[in-house]
């Protein structure tokens, strides 16, 4: 392929994305988890030109979440900024620090005081998913866009099969429509770029020569996760049989199906003591949960 038909592909895949599974509908106000790192970038900007383009509807809005985390964050947000402003694009920043009462770097130095200590991945994405949620909802969102692609899609899936998180990939079904009860509490979230694998992301970002912050999470090769092992993994097997990604992509999507319908049959849920969101079954949230273990330690200290 040349360039341009490189650049066309990749948009007309975001476009069929959206159309193939109804993720978008002219009366939708789109609010855009913006980081500042290629994909979320490269989310907002085709979903620009969609709205101009095809549906000539509201502009969406860029939902930017400081998780805190010093010398990386604060740069790609620079850079998230910076499009906004090109693009004359409504933004608005919300810190952990604010909202969940510490930063990602105050929860990390609990490292070494806690015996309940996480990995920084597991704290970050419960707090980044519910302030996206909450914020998203404020702003008057019927839709919260995320940046996953191709190969998160695939890294996550194989990670929770090595797991046996059976449940886990059933409610990370992303085709689902919530129960009523669900809907009240939960933006829909869709997923455009999930059919581009995360290298053609990054090709076409530096072939439309968009600015974005290159590098990524500190935490991502310092804490001893498997996610990076299992990511080496799919890259190296993708070199012999390119389809890989696209096998784990469309496997997750039919047994997560499966797994959602036969578990939410039935289903009833909790609601957190503290906050009131549903918690399975469980007396607080994850959210509240992980914000009273920090308290606790911090009290003991
Ligand atoms: Fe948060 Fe960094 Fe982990 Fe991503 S890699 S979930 S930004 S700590």
């Amino acid at each position: 392929m040349c360039n341009d038909c490189f650049i066309n592909s990749v948009e007309k895949i975001v476009n069929k994305t959206i159309s193939k599974y109804n993720m978008l509908d002219p009366s939708d106000s789109i609010v855009v988890g913006l980081s500042g790192g290629k994909d979320s970038l490269a989310l907002l900007y085709n979903l620009l030109l969609i709205q101009r383009e095809t549906y000539n509807s509201k502009k969406p809005i860029a939902l930017i979440i400081n998780e805190g985390i010093e010398g990386y964050r604060d740069e790609s947000i620079k850079v998230a900024i910076e499009f906004c402003k090109k693009e004359d694009i409504e933004y608005h920043i919300v810190s952990f620090e604010d909202e969940f009462g510490y930063s990602l770097n105050e929860i990390i130095n609990q490292k070494d005081i806690s015996k309940d200590y996480l990995y920084a991945c597991n704290y970050c994405s419960t707090i980044r998913r519910r302030l996206l949620n909450d914020h998203a909802k404020k702003l008057g969102g019927s839709k919260l866009a995320l940046g996953h692609n191709l190969t998160d899609f695939a890294e996550t899936f194989l990670m929770n099969i090595l797991y046996k998180r059976i449940e886990l990939i059933g409610n990370q079904y992303p085709l689902k429509e919530e129960p009523k009860i669900l809907r009240t509490f939960f933006i829909k979230k869709i997923f455009p770029l999930m059919r581009i694998p995360e290298d053609e992301i990054q090709l076409y970002m530096n072939l439309k020569e968009i600015k974005y912050y290159p590098k990524h999470c500190p935490y991502r090769d310092s804490d001893p996760i498997l996610r990076k092992r299992v990511l080496q993994f799919i890259q190296d097997t993708k070199k012999m049989s390119p389809e890989i990604e696209f096998n784990l992509l469309s496997s997750f999507l039919d047994l997560s199906e499966l797994i959602y319908h036969k578990n939410n049959k039935h289903s009833s849920y909790e609601l957190c003591q503290k906050c009131g969101y549903p918690s399975g079954t469980k007396k607080f949230c994850r959210y509240c949960g992980l914000q009273n273990q920090l308290k606790t330690n911090k009290l003991m200290n």
